[in-house]
């Protein structure tokens, strides 16, 4: 079952020809770290509630890795999503506003608390919503704006500070895709007033389901922990000696310690997966330079993590034809969201063209293989069929 990556960086040079049709590559194949089993064999020795020993090893380990003030590990990331709404005590008469194009655990992590998700638009080369976007949706309702870090690349997360500090509104980074990535030095997940990793068994590292929520402002601490703590002043009546009080909402939102387990061996080999993904996608970018399908692009200064390759196609129509025969070639290509309102439980957030970037990109944009049990001639192949099939009538 476990996959061992490289620790050496794959050779970037294709060693065969192109040939088709492929051995079945799979889109996503989920990392599996060495040292699994034997965390998940410790702490079965000792007590599985939450907020264990190793969550704490894993929220430690998280500070340290993004910078980001005190992380809490979570069950998910929409949990950590669900619980930053509750702590900015959001609700009805409240706006949030977030890219329309992104996956709808953003949105519905904020709409559950009766406030408003306003949907923006995105830019069309990097499919991510800067100042720009956000700022054409701001309004005196406006209470945050969700920067959602795509692909693993990071959005403009100083431009997004400076708008939301100068409107007093928060700033929460959906980062759930973009562990270890980073902009002009500076980590996703350091920079919003809150900010929310996933390591779903989709994502670069992972538990199965798992999360992590940070908070950057000292000042929140306590309102986070008394949501965590399942509406409960809990830590601060174990400091005081006292009994604890029902004090506002909350629910378990913590991950399990066996979750945890897991995840620390996989961030044990965080370091070995970043470089083998980076590797993968850089020999993408390179492969699919001339193409008629465009990669996303990156803004100068950003170290995306690798999380996925993807291509905009000319068309959808050509987008639809290279999914379906990558398919019967045991290639698996695949497509991505469609924008919020354009889903059955988004449609009343805005009319159709009114978004007209995410709504003229969705439908182009094809995902491409990225993980840590393929190499580079799995990259030299898929660029290979994408040069022939986008062409082909
Ligand atoms: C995966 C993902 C989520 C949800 O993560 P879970 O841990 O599965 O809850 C939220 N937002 C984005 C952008 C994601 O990619």
């Amino acid at each position: 079952m476990t996959s061992r990556i490289e620790t050496r960086a794959p050779s970037l040079v294709p060693s065969e020809p192109a040939a088709l049709p492929f051995p079945p590559l799979p889109f996503h194949v989920p990392f599996r770290a060495a040292g699994e089993a034997g965390n998940v064999a410790r702490a079965l020795t000792g007590s599985l509630a939450t907020g264990g020993a190793f969550a704490a090893a894993c929220e430690r380990r998280l500070e340290a890795l993004t910078g980001a003030g005190r992380v809490h590990f979570t069950g998910s990331c929409t949990a950590a999503l669900e619980a930053i709404a509750l702590a900015l005590d959001l609700g009805p008469g409240d706006e949030v506003i977030v890219p329309a194009f992104t996956f709808c655990a953003t949105a519905a992590a904020f709409a559950r608390t009766g406030a408003r998700v306003v949907p923006c638009d995105v830019a069309p080369d990097t499919l991510m919503a800067g100042p720009e976007q956000v700022a054409a949706r701001l309004s005196a309702r406006t209470r945050a704006v969700v920067a959602v870090h795509y692909g693993g690349s990071v959005a403009d997360l100083a431009g997004l500070d400076r708008l939301c500090r100068a409107r007093n509104v928060a700033l929460v980074e959906d980062a759930a895709q973009a562990i270890g990535a980073s902009r002009d030095g500076v980590t996703a997940g350091s920079v919003g007033r809150y900010a929310a990793w996933s390591f779903h068994e989709t994502k670069v590292i992972q538990c199965g389901a798992g999360g992590a929520l940070a908070v950057n402002d000292v000042r929140d601490r306590r309102a986070v922990a008394r949501v965590l703590d399942r509406g409960t002043d809990l830590a601060e009546a174990r400091a005081a000696g006292r009994r604890y009080e029902w004090v506002g909402p909350g629910s378990t939102f913590r991950g399990t310690e066996l979750a945890a387990a897991v995840l620390l061996a996989q961030l044990d080999e965080l370091g070995d997966v970043l470089a083998h993904r980076r590797c993968l996608v850089a020999a993408y970018r390179r492969a699919l330079a001339d193409g008629p399908c465009v990669p996303l692009a990156v803004a100068e200064g950003t170290r995306a993590n690798g999380h996925f390759a993807a291509v905009l196609a000319p068309d959808a129509a050509c987008a639809t034809r290279l999914m379906e025969r990558a398919a019967r070639n045991g290639l698996d290509l695949s497509a991505h969201y469609r924008p919020l309102h354009l889903e059955p439980a988004g449609r009343r957030l805005a009319a159709p063209g009114t978004l007209p970037v995410a709504e003229g990109a969705w439908d182009r944009l094809v995902r491409l293989p990225v993980h840590t049990a393929m190499d580079e001639r799995d990259v030299a192949r898929v660029a290979a069929f994408l040069a022939r099939e986008s062409v082909a009538a």
